[in-house]
């Protein structure tokens, strides 16, 4: 599948910034096609080593700009999946159009749910989706990254750590939940490790532990990760919060490169 990735390169300096400590920034795009549709993987990469940072919905830069933000301080890199500013991908097949969330395509239960609920499923679509998702996954080097850090934006009052609480609409999906007094739960960090959870839970920020067991498989790469025992961390804040989820992307950083001398 990469080798039929047409590899374009578009090097520019996207911030060569004045502080001694910012590094320079590339960015790298290379196209990969699903149906008539043409999603753009885009890496802004530091020259030094440090984390890989994921954004799969487009329409959450917020995320994107915080994560930007560490990698100028700390180094490593981001990825980016680019397209029309949505969160859905949108693709013709034949003549056909369908649509599927780009977080719900790692498991096949999950690419049925989504083709299903946003345009419908047929067993083409599917395929098509499932070969774009290990695409995905293997430009994106996986077995070689100690953990799977992905960066995602909500509303106001939409999405966030209360849904998992007890009589929440996700209660099953959380194995724990921890929200501190005070703090929005629309800026929360969602992972599948345990040390994790508790480790980002003692420096103050609100988390949930996915219980891997028993979340719904709804294609998501938290799910995906569950199942292949693969540590995995969500970064996410509500729209617009980018002081407070650069904080989180710091707080990370830090807990990972503890985690990594222990
Ligand atoms: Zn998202």
């Amino acid at each position: 599948m990469m080798r039929r990735l047409l590899l374009v390169v578009v090097v520019m300096v996207v911030a060569a910034g004045c502080q001694k400590s910012r590094r320079a920034i590339t960015e790298t795009r290379t196209p990969l096609s699903i149906g008539d549709a043409q999603v753009d993987l885009v890496v802004y990469a530091t020259d030094t080593p440090g984390l890989t940072y994921i954004s799969l919905h487009d329409n959450e830069q917020t995320s994107v700009e915080a994560a930007l933000a560490i990698i100028r301080q700390r180094g490593g890199r981001v990825i980016e999946l680019q397209h029309t500013g949505e969160r859905n991908i949108t693709f013709s097949l034949g003549d056909s159009i369908y649509v599927f969330d780009p977080n719900r395509m790692f498991t096949d239960a999950g690419v049925q749910r989504t083709l299903d609920g946003l345009s419908r499923f047929t067993p083409d679509a599917h395929a098509a989706v499932r070969a774009f998702a290990e695409a995905v996954l293997a430009f994106y080097e996986l077995p070689t990254l100690e953990a799977v850090i992905t960066l995602h934006n909500n509303t106001e009052d939409n999405y966030s750590a209360l849904r998992y609480v007890a009589g929440a609409e996700y209660e099953q999906d959380a194995a724990a939940v921890f929200i501190r007094e005070g703090t929005d739960p629309d800026d929360f960090f969602f992972v599948t490790d345990t040390a994790l959870f508790e480790a980002l839970r003692a420096e103050g920020f609100n988390a949930v532990l996915q219980d891997n067991a028993q979340a719904t498989d709804d294609g998501s790469l938290s799910v995906y990760c569950g199942q292949e025992g693969i540590p995995y961390i969500n970064a996410e804040a509500q729209h617009g919060h980018l002081e407070p989820q650069i904080r989180m992307l710091q707080a990370l950083a830090d807990v990972l490169g503890l985690k990594r001398e222990t």
